[in-house]
């Protein structure tokens, strides 16, 4: 059994301890031993890595995704979402709890740590319901699911659209100092709407769902943060007026979060094109002047991370009329190249890349990892930041295959995943412990 790896010659990038540049970095039993200017004799029985030429970085981690289990496992499992993961460098994801059974009860939360122990690969934090059942009438028991090991209480997939029971979840999860994290849709305006409401919509006689469905909830849910003095955490952002409201209360000192996902910076709604159901999400692909939004407030961090939202569908969910298409798209294999394409396009720096998708998730949860501090796991990522690639779906080690994606070259990839000290994929294969 090996017990250390030395990577050499790495360019480590770190933001929370500020390191960027040529370092070698050992590991010994399942921890960052030392990350040192200094070239690093290699221990006897050590692993060694020659890490010229890539990047090392703290593990990612998805506050964002859908593992279809329990009840959808044809969709996804949480074994083949962690495949998925570890292939797109996540060392750590955030289930969401609108599976099949809804985990609004310790017994799925279990039942999900439990299968994600069986796969052994990465790690996986699940999120409680804020309702029974989603259902937006009546609260969880939050203390039994933050007991059984949920990191954030979330309805994700539907709003709250009860302002006095969101105003009561706010409340009562400062109890547990857990987030409480929102899909902010007004029903209302969203209700009949397949995509964004503009001019594609317009030439594709597809009722539209305004901006305001998004905009109008989040401008509620400060204003109940504000009273409350809860931690809110925004998912999806898609919008400008989101993003000016969220940057506006993040100034005042307010405890608001937000993640945006891969696709909402990368496409706009003319994405939809000629009625194309892998487009097709909520919140919706909107507009130009929303993507530029986006990308600045990842820029100066009125954004805190980037999340997939990763949600898996069979082929028959996505070939139908559009109206009647399923929202949603997988993430988590594409989420690396299209994030480095803002750094090959100078929207971000590099440093500012990693911190998204390693430092500012973990921190906005308060989960573990995220920095590569000597003590700290060795959840590692290594990148080959200018490496060519192209999307091939089939090839995807999610179950499922829905990507606006396929066919796209992008720029840069994982070329290897470390859990703990253990490498659980390498060079496109994954190294299964079991
Ligand atoms: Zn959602």
């Amino acid at each position: 059994m090996m017990t250390s790896v030395l990577f050499q010659r790495a360019r480590v990038i770190d933001p929370r301890n500020g390191v960027d540049g040529i370092r070698d970095v050992l590991v010994t039993d399942g921890r960052v031993a030392q990350v040192s200017e200094a070239v690093l004799p290699a221990p006897k029985d050590a692993r060694v890595v020659d890490a010229t030429g890539k990047w090392v970085v703290p593990g990612f981690i998805d506050l964002h995704v859908h593992l279809r289990e329990p009840g959808e496992e044809g969709k996804e499992t949480v074994l083949t979402g962690c495949r998925a993961a570890v292939a797109g460098g996540f060392t750590g994801v955030v289930a969401m709890p609108n599976t099949k059974v809804v985990n609004d009860s310790a017994l799925v939360t279990e039942l999900v740590l439990s299968r994600a122990r069986d796969a052994a690969l990465c790690h996986v934090y699940p999120a409680g319901a804020i309702t029974k059942g989603l259902k937006g009438e009546e609260l969880s028991e939050a203390g039994e699911l933050v007991g059984a090991g949920c990191v954030a209480l979330t309805d994700d997939g539907r709003p709250v659209m009860n302002a006095a029971l969101m105003r009561r979840v706010l409340q009562y999860a400062t109890l547990f100092d857990v987030p409480v994290m929102v899909h902010e849709e007004d029903l209302t305006l969203s209700a009949g709407g397949a995509m964004h409401e503009g001019a594609t919509s317009t030439r594709l006689g597809l009722r539209g769902i305004p901006a305001s469905a998004e905009v109008a909830m989040v401008a509620r849910d400060l204003v109940l943060l504000e009273e409350t003095k809860g931690r809110l955490h925004v998912a999806h952002v898609s919008c400008e007026g989101s993003v000016r409201l969220i940057r506006e209360a993040k100034k005042r000192g307010l405890r608001v979060t937000c993640e945006v996902a891969p696709h909402h910076f990368t496409l706009d709604d003319r994405a939809v094109g000629d009625y194309d159901t892998h487009a097709k999400m909520a919140p919706p692909l909107r507009a130009d002047a929303d993507v530029k939004a986006l990308r600045e407030a990842l820029v100066d961090g009125t954004v805190d991370a980037i999340a997939t939202d990763h949600a898996p569908h069979g082929v028959s969910d996505k070939q139908v009329e559009f109206e009647k298409g399923i929202n949603g798209i997988v993430g988590l294999e594409t989420a690396l190249g299209l994030t480095l394409a803002l750094v090959h396009e100078g929207v971000l720096t590099p440093r500012r890349a990693v911190e998204l998708l390693s430092e500012g998730p973990a921190r906005v949860f308060g989960l573990p990892g995220g920095h590569l501090a000597p003590g700290s796991p060795a959840d590692i990522t290594v990148v080959s930041p200018g490496e060519e690639w192209t999307v091939d779906a089939h090839r995807f080690y999610s179950r499922s295959r829905n990507t606006p994606f396929h066919g796209r070259t992008l720029k840069g990839r994982v070329t290897q995943t470390w859990v703990g000290g253990r490498c659980v994929f390498e060079d496109g294969q994954l190294k299964e412990s079991r």
